[in-house]
């Protein structure tokens, strides 16, 4: 039995005057040597938040650096989420850009920065911020960094930068084993595009092209309803429309 199934687990929020980046890297180093799962969040407002999931005494030895110091620690009982790691949230992870294609079929290239190659999917339809609407997403071929400010006319068709920005890695898998595995959460900081994302591999890699659905998680940043593709058509880079590059067909 894994330690997770054994144990319980802990979500707590802690702030106060002796906050800082020190406290946050100490709970980490702890963590990933007592072999504690989950994640802990350091933000800007000098609040730590955490998520330990474990062997029960392990998880009060994590914690045993919080306690004093002009710190208040609320920690409250959660549900075991099965976690396979203890994960930093609210790091950079890479940058990600999203460019409209018009080629033989259009589609917008999601592509996210992975151990120094974007990992890319051809959506038809374009990402959505309405977490009730799933696209279609399929994997293509990795691209390099240098193609992500790329925009223009290309064969008969064009490309604009829809949108682009920096991205969180997320999820109880550490990447890039989670898109090996079929289930990869990231949080977007674009201009278009903001908050939690989730790619769900459909079907695999026995016949054609691996198939994916990209969907908006439900957090302050969806927007239930929109359809941001059709809404906001520019480039992120000039102001451009793909029309304005190749003319409306
Ligand atoms: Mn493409």
């Amino acid at each position: 039995m894994s330690a997770a199934k054994a144990g319980g687990a802990v979500r707590a929020t802690v702030h106060g005057e002796g906050v800082d980046p020190a406290l946050c890297q100490a709970i980490v180093e702890r963590a990933r040597l007592l072999g504690v799962m989950g994640w802990v969040r350091c933000d800007d407002d000098g609040m730590i938040r955490l998520h330990a999931e474990g062997d029960p005494a392990a998880i009060v030895e994590v914690l045993a650096p919080l306690e004093g110091d002009g710190r208040e620690i609320e920690p409250e009982r959660a549900k075991v989420e099965g976690h396979e790691q203890f994960a930093v949230r609210g790091v950079n992870a890479g940058v990600f850009v999203v460019q409209e294609h018009r080629a033989t079929a259009h589609h917008f290239d999601l592509r996210l920065e992975v151990d120094g190659v974007m990992r890319s999917w051809a959506v038809p339809k374009g990402p959505s911020l309405d977490p009730a609407v799933k696209r279609m997403a399929i994997e293509v071929e990795d691209h390099s960094l240098e193609h992500n400010d790329f925009e223009g006319r290309h064969g008969d068709g064009g490309v604009i930068v829809w949108d682009r920005g920096t991205y969180e890695q997320g999820g109880r898998v550490p990447w890039p084993e989670a898109i090996e595995r079929g289930h990869a959460v990231f949080v977007l900081h674009g201009e278009k595009l903001r908050g939690g994302f989730a790619l769900q591999r459909t079907r695999g890699r026995g016949g054609g092209k691996p198939q994916w659905l990209l969907i908006k998680r439900r957090d302050d940043k969806a927007r239930p309803g929109s359809d941001v593709a059709a809404e906001q058509p520019q480039s992120v880079l000039s102001g451009r429309t793909l029309d304005d590059i190749v003319g409306s067909a």
